[in-house]
């Protein structure tokens, strides 16, 4: 899967480039120098077919990587120190 694989929305094209920050939009991007900083689209932006598709897009690399695992296992140690 590559960037191009991911939805995009139509505030966040311009000349037909995608311009939006992935990064800021999976709450990420802290970058003052971010390349894509116009791209930093308002959490009242995002649109719930956007939303939609972006979780559909990454549940699967996401659950290949371990992610389900990674964040559950994650969760146990927080609770052991608790
Ligand atoms: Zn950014």
């Amino acid at each position: 899967m590559t960037f191009a694989d991911l939805p995009t929305m139509e505030a966040y094209m311009a000349n037909g480039k995608n311009t939006l920050c992935y990064n800021y939009v999976l709450g990420q991007c802290t970058s003052q120098f971010c390349h894509y900083k116009k791209g930093h689209a308002p959490v009242d932006t995002i649109t719930e077919a956007f939303a939609n598709e972006m979780v559909a897009k990454l549940d699967v690399p996401f659950n290949q990587w371990g992610g389900a695992q990674a964040v559950a296992a994650a969760a146990r140690r927080a609770g052991a120190q608790e």
